[in-house]
């Protein structure tokens, strides 16, 4: 795989998940409208931010991760399985772009 073409294609999902951070951060910290006085719309309010604070964790992870393949791209080590040294499978690589390692360590 040409490794410009993942590069690009790796710093557009990591804008992508960058920009939705910044809106849930936005959305959990600095919430416009005031706590509803209403129980059941504090247990959803509560539910909700949860959620979003699990997606906002799920995203930071996922840009780590890219950080990571891209660092390995620049060390021209990007196909290379991070723990036997293996080439992982391309197949592999285009279905998750951030992993570092094969099919056999990933199990
Ligand atoms: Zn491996």
């Amino acid at each position: 795989m040409e490794s410009e073409a993942i590069k690009t294609s790796l710093l557009e999902r990591k804008a992508e998940l960058e920009s939705r951070v910044e809106r849930t951060h936005k959305h959990t910290y600095h919430r416009d409208e005031p706590v509803s006085p209403n129980f059941n719309e504090q247990v959803k309010q509560t539910e909700n931010d949860e959620l979003v604070r699990a997606l906002e964790a799920e995203a930071k992870e996922e840009i780590a991760q890219i950080n990571n393949a891209l660092h390995r791209i620049e060390e021209d080590v990007y196909e290379l399985c991070a723990h036997c040294g293996e080439e992982i499978a391309a197949q592999r690589l285009q279905a998750i772009p951030y992993t570092d390692s094969c099919i056999e360590c990933a199990e």
